[in-house]
Parts: structure tokens; C-alpha cells; sequence
């Protein structure tokens, strides 16, 4: 009997759907590593899976990472306006510097709400992708 050699996706998680699937993977940032601190330190419940956007959630997932990235821009503006705001009105007093970097963490934080991760785009996609573009289509 012949086996195909297959990658072992029963590990994947598809952060959409929740299945095991093949699929992109999550690229790890500092949100998805203090997740991971936080489960394996306090809650304990760390299940080491591989976090992939499968192909068929990808187009749901670009819509959600597109909302994720605005709205951390927004709330971004937001909060930098809010803590500049506040500096010039007291003078920049040093409780109210303090209260407006607060205040940015803070709008920082909401933002995570609808966080999305990047994912790895494979290198020949990208190129895939640049060559329509040259050709205007
Ligand atoms: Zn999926």
C-alpha cells in the first residue's frame, strides 16, 4: 500500500471556522504570544495548535483583518488627539501626560477587541498577486 505524503494537518486550527485544515499560517506577534504566555502560565490550557486561515474563510478573514487594522489606526488617532489635547490644555502638567499615554493604551486595548493576526502570504502569491497588478487587471 502506497501513502501519499501529506503534510499532518491535524494539528491546524483555522482561527475562522475552527476546523483542522491546510491553510495559511498565523504569523506570531506579541498579541498571540502574551495568549499563549497567559494559557500556558495562568489558565493552563495551551493546546500548541498551528493557527492557519483556511482557504475557504480567507476572503472572510481579509475583510475582518482589514476592519481589525483600521480600527487600531482609529482609535489610535483617537487616543494621540485625546493625549494631545489634554497636554495643551494643563500645560502639559505631568499627571496629565501620564493620563493621556493612559488613555491611548487604553483605546490600544478596545481596538484588540476585533483582533485579527496577520498571516504568512507565500512569497509566490505576493509575486502572483504584483504581476496582475502591473497588467492592470
Ligand atoms: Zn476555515
Amino acid at each position: 500500500m502506497k501513502k501519499a505524503k501529506k503534510l499532518d494537518i491535524s494539528n491546524n486550527r483555522c482561527i475562522i471556522c475552527g476546523k483542522a485544515k491546510p491553510g495559511l499560517a498565523v504569523k506570531d506577534d506579541f498579541v498571540l504570544n502574551s495568549i499563549r504566555w497567559f494559557k500556558h502560565n495562568i489558565t493552563k490550557n495551551e493546546k500548541g495548535y498551528h493557527l492557519v486561515v483556511c482557504k475557504e474563510c480567507y476572503l472572510k478573514y481579509q475583510k475582518e483583518r482589514n476592519k481589525y487594522v483600521k480600527r487600531q489606526i482609529f482609535y489610535l488617532i483617537i487616543g494621540i488627539l485625546f493625549a494631545m489635547m489634554l497636554i495643551f490644555v494643563s500645560r502639559g502638567s505631568l499627571p496629565s501626560i501620564g493620563f493621556g499615554i493612559l488613555m491611548v493604551l487604553i483605546l490600544y486595548v478596545f481596538s484588540l477587541f476585533s483582533y485579527m493576526p496577520a498571516v504568512e502570504i507565500p512569497k509566490k502569491f505576493i509575486k502572483m498577486i504584483k504581476e496582475r497588478d502591473k497588467n492592470g487587471e
